[in-house]
């Protein structure tokens, strides 16, 4: 074999001749049957560098390569993962029989100077022609789907056209995303947040909205996350301040002082020093009442690091923000978030409220969250409160405050100012 196209430490094919002779297979082959490109991975490499040494690690890949040459037409395509081909997949049982004792001959404990290694190995595979009539898509779609066994924590996976699907609509998503950020798409509603006993408005959350041209409005449950994986959420989020924290002032000036703003904001501007850096420079920039505005976290985000985040809101508490725990009671470790984090405001979540009617043991949970964040001395805000029952329900137990569609939907500003004069009136005229 030409040196240029063998692996040095294996003497195995490199990826460069593994794709000619896939390639060449194809094109020369017209009668050929389904074939498998398997895309292995050694999940555990470094471990094993770590613990045994370098020169083990080595061996074990050296080892590993022998074993699947002599098998199948392998590559080395990384450090620790290969590229292998398996001929005439009759069915899919067949494959996965393969598989199942290929994986268990490279993983059981592998004997390498005496020391008995344990290889963790993965595998995606993708098949021809079904997923990919050249040797670049067949090679992309065998890595999607080793990422994907690796996200699931299984250890084999074949390739799912679902899955391209749920890429492309990502990718796709990203780039309106994208756009709509260009061409000003994007709108903020208000939902008000009642005094359960007055009635009387006492703040609003500020709910992003998106009206896409082609797709009409897309909810922000579908494209915050999106927004989060493409990284186009601090963008997004710092339109969301700039927009909510003017409309303050705003308000302010027309003197409606008293009025909370509650604002989203996701996991990924509080972990992101230099976008957390930014954003707090756009909120201290307004100069207007701190202690009227909340930032709320939701409860299920995957905070990486909570005692990075801790400082950094207690930072925005230095100006006087709030800080609200949303979806209470939704996540794996509300409690631990209350401990860590500096909360003022815990926000039971909608699918509590939504049924306390109805179950027992909601309204056990229900009502002992607000007699926990009434003993710690949090505010507590009941969210989704949609009919008379639940609203008396949590007049009932002591619950002070909420919001949801019995009260008031989500509305634009110019809405909202009209809903703010004739609360006004009605005031004075109570008076
Ligand atoms: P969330 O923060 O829990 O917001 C409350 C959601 O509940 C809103 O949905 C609101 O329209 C909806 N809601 C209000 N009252 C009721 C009710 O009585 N019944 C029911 N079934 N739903 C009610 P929306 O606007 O679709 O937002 C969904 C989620 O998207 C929000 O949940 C929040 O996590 C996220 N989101 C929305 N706006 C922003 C934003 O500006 N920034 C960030 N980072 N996330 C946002
Ligand atoms: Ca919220
Ligand atoms: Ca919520």
């Amino acid at each position: 074999m030409k040196k240029e196209y063998s692996d040095i430490l294996t003497g195995l094919p490199n990826l460069i001749l593994f794709h000619k002779m896939i390639d060449d297979l194809i094109t020369h082959s017209p009668e050929l049957d389904r074939f498998a490109i398997v895309c292995l991975s050694i999940e555990n490499l470094r471990e094993i560098k770590e613990a045994f040494g370098y020169k083990t690690g080595e061996k074990a890949i050296k080892g590993i390569a022998d074993y699947l040459d002599n098998a199948y037409f392998t590559s080395r395509i990384a450090e620790g993962r290969f590229a292998l081909l398996i001929p005439d997949i009759k069915s899919k049982k067949y494959l996965e029989n393969i598989m199942e004792e290929l994986m268990d001959k490279v993983r059981t404990a592998y004997s390498c100077d005496k020391e008995q290694l344990y290889i963790s190995m993965i595998a995606g595979i993708s098949i021809y022609p079904v997923h990919g009539s050249d040797t670049a898509v067949l090679l992309q779609n065998a890595e999607a789907a080793l990422n994907l066994a690796k996200e699931n924590g299984e250890d084999i996976q074949i390739y799912k056209d679902a899955f391209q699907e749920d890429v492309m609509t990502q990718v796709h998503m990203a780039n309106m995303l994208q756009n709509g950020l260009d061409r000003q798409e994007f709108t903020l509603y208000y939902q008000p947040e009642f005094d359960l006993r007055t009635l009387e408005i006492i703040g609003v959350e500020a709910l992003v909205r998106w009206y896409q041209p082609e797709n009409g409005f897309i909810s922000p449950e579908d494209f915050i996350p999106i927004a989060e994986k493409s990284r186009l959420i601090y963008k997004l989020e710092q339109w969301i301040v700039n927009k909510a924290l003017s409309q303050k002032l705003q308000w302010e000036k027309e003197g409606l002082h008293h009025l909370e703003l509650s604002i989203n904001m996701s996991s990924k501007t509080l972990e992101s020093e230099r976008y957390f850096d930014k954003m707090e420079n756009i909120i201290s920039s307004y100069n207007v009442d701190y202690s009227k505005v909340i930032i709320e976290l939701t409860e299920t985000m995957n905070l990486a690091n909570l005692d990075c985040v801790a400082d950094r809101l207690k930072r925005l508490k230095k100006l006087g923000i709030k800080i609200a725990l949303d979806d209470f009671g939704t996540g794996f470790s509300s409690l631990n978030h209350l401990r860590t984090l500096p909360i003022d405001i815990i926000k039971i979540d909608k699918s509590f409220i939504q049924s306390v009617l109805d179950n027992n043991k909601e309204a056990i949970i229900v009502k002992n969250m607000i007699a926990m964040s009434h003993e710690l001395d949090y505010r507590v805000v009941a969210e989704g409160i949609e009919t008379q029952e639940q609203y008396d329900f949590l007049i009932q137990n002591c619950g002070e405050r909420g919001q949801g569609f019995l009260l008031c939907m989500p509305i634009p500003e110019e809405k909202l100012s009209e809903l703010m004069k004739i609360c006004k009136y009605n005031k004075e005229i109570a008076v």
